[in-house]
């Protein structure tokens, strides 16, 4: 479904992915760790294009792009296949729950006001935020915020979703509830790849986990095996610096 292959970006003389590749099958759940400065960020906004790959061959799913050479509907076809879920949620902030899910349906996809709002209503729902729905994010605690920024992701049916350390900024006691909406997208079979520093998480709930070091993809495996049983030296000093 996600093939990367050879990809390489670097800021001016600085390398921060060299040579990555990885596939990711439908539905399935990806964690990548890895210490800070390891490229981890940078790969997720390559595959979003929120930052411009200087090498190397995206696929997702039927849309494929040369960072090489490639035209604008390509990157249209390419960023709309994926959807972001950042830190610190990157909600507008003059505008209401509802409102941040609906804002993309009726202004990019042009659906009308009333079918964008019965999406939004019920992505609320199941992210149990119905009570806040006209609530704006300012109102809102961390987590709550987190989960309208999965709600407004899910809106667009993105083949993939992307998470970059969702709950890193969130209160201790809020990042669970956060946790536990991504436990339920994987158990309702959506695509993900999760960057995270939540071991325990990723352990649980992720199919896979990638070890990246220097902008490379030093090891990955099965998670439960990596996390419990890395092979590579290098994985096993990160983890046991964490624990
Ligand atoms: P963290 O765990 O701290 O979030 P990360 O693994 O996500 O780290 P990246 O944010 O991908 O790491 O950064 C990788 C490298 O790229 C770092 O050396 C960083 O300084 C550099 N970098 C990232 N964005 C830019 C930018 N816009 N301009 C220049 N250098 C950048
Ligand atoms: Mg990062």
């Amino acid at each position: 479904m996600i093939k990367v292959q050879n990809l390489v970006k670097q800021f001016g003389q600085n390398v921060v992915l060299s040579d990555v590749s990885l596939e990711v099958k439908q539905g399935e759940v990806v964690a990548i760790i890895g210490p800070s400065g390891s490229g981890k960020s940078t790969l997720l906004r390559c595959l979003n294009l929120l930052e411009k790959p200087n090498q190397g061959q995206i696929t997702i799913d039927d849309v494929t792009l040369n960072a090489a050479s490639y035209s604008r509907k390509e990157e249209s076809a390419l960023r709309h296949q994926s959807a972001m879920v950042f830190q610190n949620y990157n909600l507008f902030k003059n505008k209401t729950a509802l409102e941040n899910i609906t804002e993309a349906l009726i202004v990019a996809q042009g659906m009308k006001k009333a079918d964008a709002e019965k999406i939004g209503f019920e992505l609320l729902e199941r992210v149990g935020l119905l009570p806040q729905a006209h609530q704006y994010p300012v109102t809102l605690s961390g987590g709550q915020q987190q989960r309208v920024a999965i709600a407004r992701a899910l809106a667009v049916k993105p083949k993939v979703i992307l998470f970059d350390e969702p709950t890193s900024a969130l209160d201790p006691e809020r990042v669970h509830e956060v946790l536990q909406v991504i436990n339920q997208l994987a158990k309702d079979d959506t695509t993900m790849i999760i960057v995270t520093h939540e071991m325990e998480f990723a352990k649980k709930v992720a199919d896979r986990v990638i070890f990246m070091a220097d902008g490379v993809i030093v090891e990955q495996g099965p998670a439960h095996e990596m996390i419990e049983a890395p092979k590579n030296e290098k994985t096993q000093r990160f983890l046991r610096q964490l624990s």
